[in-house]
């Protein structure tokens, strides 16, 4: 992959991966606070415990999604970036457009999500 196209991946991961980490610490912190304010009421708690789930599972997607930026930087940097993590084929361009965190080309990505891969 010629370099201009990398870098231009480069920096759309640096801005996603800035944003992400904010939005994990942010929801790490409101899921303290949450927990500070707790009282006895009964109705309270169960609201309590609910946004707290909500939380915890949008903080989760967004982990998960770091995790995928974070490790398509590493590959940028030992030089597989735009390679499938499965077959080794290049992952088709337009799909690194979209999702240049993207760590199986189109073909892979479908066995993946339905169950093959
Ligand atoms: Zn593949």
């Amino acid at each position: 992959m010629d370099k201009k196209k990398v870098d231009s991946y480069k920096k759309r991961l640096l801005t996603k991966q800035e944003e992400l980490l904010r939005l994990v610490t942010k929801s790490e912190q409101d899921g303290r606070e949450a927990d500070e304010e707790a009282t006895q009421d009964i109705a309270d708690k169960a609201a309590n415990s609910y946004t707290k789930e909500f939380l915890f599972h949008q903080s989760d997607e967004n982990r998960r999604m770091l995790q995928l930026v974070n490790e398509a930087l590493e590959r940028m940097k030992n030089g597989s970036y735009g390679q499938c993590v499965a077959c080794q084929e290049e992952v088709q361009q337009k799909r690194l457009e979209a999702v240049p965190w993207a760590r199986h080309c189109i073909e892979c990505q479908e066995k993946q999500d339905q169950g093959l891969l």
